[in-house]
């Protein structure tokens, strides 16, 4: 009897395998998310399944046929609507699952599956490019051309199909470092002097090679990069600010921080394709000097936070991919523990994370007053100063716009930075 119970368990056994086998892997999810220069469509599957990619015009569209896998529950119509993709569809064509996009224009695109991890499963992505960039915070230019100004680079963590720590599960990581680096940005631009960036500004997904992508073209004069801290000890609690250090890690802790923040693009989904040193963890040290600015920049926040009453604050040294081979001073915040029930009491109130953001506003003004121009050194320089333009310049010396343009060899738009020495000499 039991012989013949466990022959027929087994049996029964082989038959639902077979059966899983010949239905193959089944889609659990479509997701999209806009970033400024592309739109990425995740597809959620139960395993492995290879797919094929097909370009239909008129109208544009891109198919993405997954090979023997069920369409499953999965919504068959999801409006997009962003200026790159109008609709995502899903039909089932015989054993395969297809994903197809219908397209506003003929735009380049690219896929790539991702294997499961830390809690996502098997995926295809699509990136499709939209050859306008979107919603590009422009330099804040006056009649007398560009106004001298420092420029601030936000860096809001993670995004899109990166989520960042979860910590307790009330508070999600890449929403609370989003509102707290929009509101440093806010009160940054109501400011004279500062040109402010941010390296995302909604939720989508950015990889760390691109946050350094673009604090390098925006020419930032200081990186600030905010993330949310979690940690096995609920009792961990308050900010904790990174800058880079050449020897590594300063403590086990932070060398485990700094392995979690840098998986955000195996999260997140980085392309095959992208340059392996994404991941690389050497230090180019060409830091140099960025080093103890980086320092100073921490100290000053630091300070603030203890000045403003804002709970306990520790200065560490990792080596986080995002502020490394950057030629700028840069930190990264931890603005609290997700898995600090106190913490996340204050975290999740809007008034504690103005606050959060004013104390960082406040750290960035008390650096910089501390790198103020130096004073001219003599009758034939000028420094720069906050709010000044080359045409007030040329106006208080008495030289043409052009002939200090030229005399100093500055870009045609007539840029000037802060601290800047000119030459302001008559020939
Ligand atoms: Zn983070």
């Amino acid at each position: 009897m039991r012989t013949l119970t466990a022959t027929l368990m087994v049996a029964l056994a082989l038959v639902t395998y077979a059966g899983s086998v010949m239905a193959g892997e089944s889609l659990t999810g479509v997701r999209y998310w806009t970033a400024p220069d592309h739109t990425r469509i995740v597809v959620d599957l139960t395993g492995y399944a290879s797919y094929s990619t097909r370009v239909m015009t008129n109208p544009d569209r891109v198919v993405v046929l997954v090979q023997s896998a069920d369409a499953g529950d999965v919504s068959r119509s999801t409006a997009v609507g962003d200026g790159v993709i109008q609709h995502i569809r899903i039909n089932q064509i015989g054993s395969g699952a297809q994903v197809v996009l219908d397209l506003e224009g003929a735009f380049e695109h690219n896929v790539f599956s991702l294997k499961p991890y830390l809690g996502k499963p098997h995926r295809i992505v699509v990136d499709v490019f939209s050859d306008v960039v979107r919603r590009i915070s422009e330099p804040v230019t006056g009649d007398d051309g560009p106004v001298a100004t420092r420029v601030i680079v936000i860096d809001p963590g993670h995004g899109g199909e990166d989520p960042g720590t979860l910590g307790n599960g009330v508070l999600v990581e890449k929403e609370v470092v989003l509102d707290i680096g929009k509101r440093v940005a806010g009160i940054l631009r109501a400011k004279p002097g500062y040109d402010v960036r941010m390296t995302r500004d909604s939720d989508y997904f950015v990889s760390l090679r691109k946050r350094k992508q673009l604090a390098q073209t925006w020419g930032g004069d200081v990186f600030i990069s905010i993330h949310g801290n979690s940690a096995p000890n609920r009792r961990a609690s308050g900010t904790e600010i990174f800058y880079v250090s050449p020897g590594g890690a300063s403590d086990q802790a932070a060398r485990e921080l700094a392995d979690r923040e840098n998986a955000a693009d195996l999260v997140g989904g980085v392309s095959p394709d992208a340059d392996n040193d994404v991941l690389s963890i050497l230090v180019d040290l060409k830091m140099g000097g960025n080093v103890q600015k980086s320092s100073h920049l921490a100290t000053m926040i630091s300070n603030r936070i203890a000045s403003m009453d804002l709970g306990r604050c520790a200065m560490k040294q990792a080596g986080f991919v995002v502020l490394k081979s950057l030629s700028m001073p840069s930190v990264l915040v931890e603005v609290g523990f997700l898995s600090n029930d106190q913490d996340v009491d204050k975290l999740k109130r809007s008034e504690y994370r103005q606050e959060y953001a004013d104390c960082l506003v406040l750290a960035i003004d008390d650096y910089f007053a501390c790198y103020a121009p130096m004073p001219a050194t003599s009758d034939d320089t000028h420094t720069v100063a906050v709010g000044e333009t080359l045409w007030s310049i040329a106006r208080r010396y008495d030289i043409s716009v052009e002939n200090l343009r030229r005399m100093n060899g500055l870009p045609d738009d007539g840029t000037i930075k802060i601290g800047q020495v000119l030459s302001v000499e008559k020939s």
